[in-house]
């Protein structure tokens, strides 16, 4: 009480890279849980850091057509998921700028 901390995201779920442990995303930027990506269960988040995109590729998921960039672990390269950068169908407009990771992708661990 009453000390400064520095930005920290203890306290919380952590999201890193399965494959090198960097930190990723918190469990307060999770909008759903309920995605399924091309490995099976993945995640949607406001937003993450650490991460490299690829240029905006046109795809078509069960929701519409999607315009999307994939994402990469900016230490370790691997593939983590994709990133939304326009969706077509108004009722998905909600995800643009959201980034999708991949849950066997990725680690979770809870902060302190
Ligand atoms: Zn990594």
């Amino acid at each position: 009480m009453g000390r400064v901390f520095l930005e920290h995201t203890g306290g919380s779920c952590l999201y890193s890279c399965g494959n090198c442990d960097t930190v990723l995303t918190n469990k307060n930027e999770l909008v759903s849980s309920r995605f399924n990506g091309a490995t099976g269960r993945a995640f949607l988040f406001k937003s993450a850091v650490n991460l490299v995109v690829n240029e905006v590729q046109e795809r078509v998921m069960l929701t519409g057509r999607h315009f999307v960039r994939d994402v990469f672990c900016k230490k370790c390269s691997v593939k983590l998921g994709w990133m939304y950068e326009f969706a077509c169908e108004e009722t998905q407009r909600y995800k643009e700028g959201n980034v999708i990771l991949e849950k066997a992708l990725i680690s979770e661990s809870i902060g302190f």
